[in-house]
């Protein structure tokens, strides 16, 4: 089956009844709180007088979406006990079965994608070609890992001497996965279901930011038929049941997407925990460049460098930070950024022709702003867009570039729409593609040249999971462009690729003598 094809709202007939399916449901109020054994605690957890954290959206902090009652420690015991009485069942569930679940999922992401996308407007802040792209995401994750069934078909073979042995391969037990809220559907369920289908039973914990979001794909998963006690939801925060979740003995791997600095911190609670050692599979954070030479087309760098910096407000794991001009063409392309900048539209993210909404919270916009401040007192400034009266209630950051002294300039990823740009000339290109190595990261990288020679011996010569060449960085497609990145973005193996569940399951070997 192909990837979703989702739906294309650039044309006005199929547009216009999916905003009327999508209004209907932009005063719904919705809730979370942790799912243990199939069952949701949030009526139980009300009335005993759980906290009850309003959830705001990011574009109009007076609009409210709705609450969640954030799981303890006391609910990871739960959840992890309940994970584990499961696993043995789960483990011995046909392939087919399972992947049937994926199956069912899939559709039920598709029909339910107005609420969806409703709910991706208001919790995370997405605009609607943002929003119906990650649904499809998430549901090419379940329908590409419900078909990779080949990674349990045991290897018969013979030894040496001639005994039969074979190999096969099983679930590890109780996963922990833990998400961020940037792709908080897509990357939520592309975990949770990679984990299942190779045999694991699973906890998650969704980013506090998007609890509802992963509330509301739990119990899509539920009608899915995954059966109770095989997935777990406990939202909550980081630091205490995150924190829980991967100290505790029982747990079995642990799937992690998010900074590089929490993946570093869960590295050492794994270090220090009781119980055997474990995966630990991280996808994390970038400082992500592109590379231009004088030979690449203007017109098509602009485009590309506007979709990789700018789309979703710069919220992408894979978006371009630093764009990388010889020094011959600069002057030219960035005359042309700058004035394609003036077009890019900054709104309210559920109207057709917003281009970039807001950022994802107060945190993010300060944490954003005090980066633009240091850079507008020690750095060119090229453009920043105008905000409009729109944006006065909401976490908005203007979409904005300048060009910077040199790759060193940058001392972490700045998580937003923020363009840096560097130029260097043809002699320096080595040392330019060392400078890249040396931010220790490697997640996407782009080339803009047409000069074959130089983009096939730059893509060599740096460390990065995913190079794209002559197009924007960002939107892999699953199944196309499996991702992950190296060094400090990440441990692979890339999602949405074939070698993605191996790392979920382990291996059996079985020798028989005849
Ligand atoms: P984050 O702050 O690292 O949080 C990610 C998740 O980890 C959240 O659920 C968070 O909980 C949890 N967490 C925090 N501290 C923890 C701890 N001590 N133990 C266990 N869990 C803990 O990242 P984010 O801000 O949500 O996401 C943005 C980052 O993700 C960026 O760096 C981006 O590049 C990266 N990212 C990478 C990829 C990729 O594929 N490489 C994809 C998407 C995003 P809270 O709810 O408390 O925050």
């Amino acid at each position: 089956r192909p990837n979703s094809a989702g739906i294309n709202v650039d044309i006005d007939s199929e547009r216009e009844p999916f905003e009327a399916e999508v209004n209907a449901f932009m005063d719904m109020a919705w809730t979370a709180a942790p799912v243990i054994n199939g069952k949701s605690l949030y009526s139980e957890l009300k009335e005993s007088g759980g906290v009850q954290h309003k959830v705001t959206a990011p574009y109009d902090s007076s609009v409210t979406v709705g609450d969640v009652i954030f799981g303890d420690r006391e609910h990871v015991e739960q959840a992890i006990e309940s994970s584990h009485q499961a696993w043995p069942l789960w483990r011995e569930t046909p392939i087919a079965t399972r992947g049937n679940c994926l199956n069912t999922l899939a559709d039920l992401l598709e029909s339910n994608m107005a609420e969806l996308v409703a709910l991706c407007h208001k919790e995370a802040g997405k605009t609607i070609h943002d929003a119906i792209d990650e649904i499809r995401e998430a549901v090419d994750f379940c329908r590409y890992y419900a078909r990779q069934d080949q990674v349990f078909i045991s290897q018969k073979t013979r030894s040496f001497d001639g005994e039969p042995v074979s190999f096969s391969r099983q679930g590890r037990g109780v996963f922990v996965c833990i998400s961020p809220w940037n792709f908080p559907l897509a990357i939520f369920l592309g975990q949770v279901t990679a984990a299942l289908m190779a045999g694991n039973t699973v906890v998650c914990k969704p980013a506090q930011q998007t609890s509802l979001i992963a509330a509301r794909a739990a119990s899509l998963m539920k009608e899915a038929g995954f059966p109770d006690g095989v997935f777990q939801l406990v939202p909550g925060t980081g630091s205490e049941v995150g924190h829980y979740l991967t100290s505790h003995p029982l747990v079995a791997g642990v799937a992690f997407t998010g900074s590089t600095q929490t993946a570093m911190r869960i590295n050492q609670t794994l270090a220090g925990r009781q119980g055997e050692p474990v995966p630990f599979i991280a996808e994390t954070g970038g400082q992500n460049t592109m590379i231009v030479d004088s030979t690449a087309l203007p017109e098509q760098v602009v485009r590309d460098v506007l979709r990789s910096a700018f789309a979703s407000a710069g919220q992408r794991c894979s978006a371009l930070r630093v764009l990388c001009i010889q020094e011959d063409i600069a002057d030219h392309i960035i005359e042309l950024i700058s004035g394609a900048m003036d077009e890019l539209v900054v709104g309210l993210p559920y109207l057709h022709k917003t281009d970039v909404g807001p950022v994802i919270d107060t945190a993010a916009k300060e944490k954003l702003g005090r980066h633009i401040n240091q850079m507008k007192r020690t750095q060119r400034l090229i453009k920043e867009v105008e905000l409009d009266a729109c944006c006065d209630n909401g976490m908005f950051i203007a979409p904005i570039a300048f060009e910077i002294a040199g790759l060193s300039v940058l001392e972490e990823e700045n998580f937003g729409p923020i363009l840096h740009i560097v130029r260097f000339n043809a002699r320096e290109l080595p040392q330019l593609v060392d400078d890249i190595n040396a931010t220790g990261y490697g997640l996407t990288l782009g080339i803009h040249s047409r000069n074959e020679t130089t983009y096939r011996w730059i893509e060599k010569q740096t460390k990065v999971g995913n190079s794209y060449i002559n197009r924007d960085q960002v939107g892999a497609v699953v199944g196309v462009q499996p991702f992950g990145g190296q060094g400090l973005s990440g441990t692979g193996p890339k999602a949405g690729g074939p070698h993605y569940l191996y790392r979920f399951t382990q291996v059996k070997y079985d020798d028989t003598p005849a």
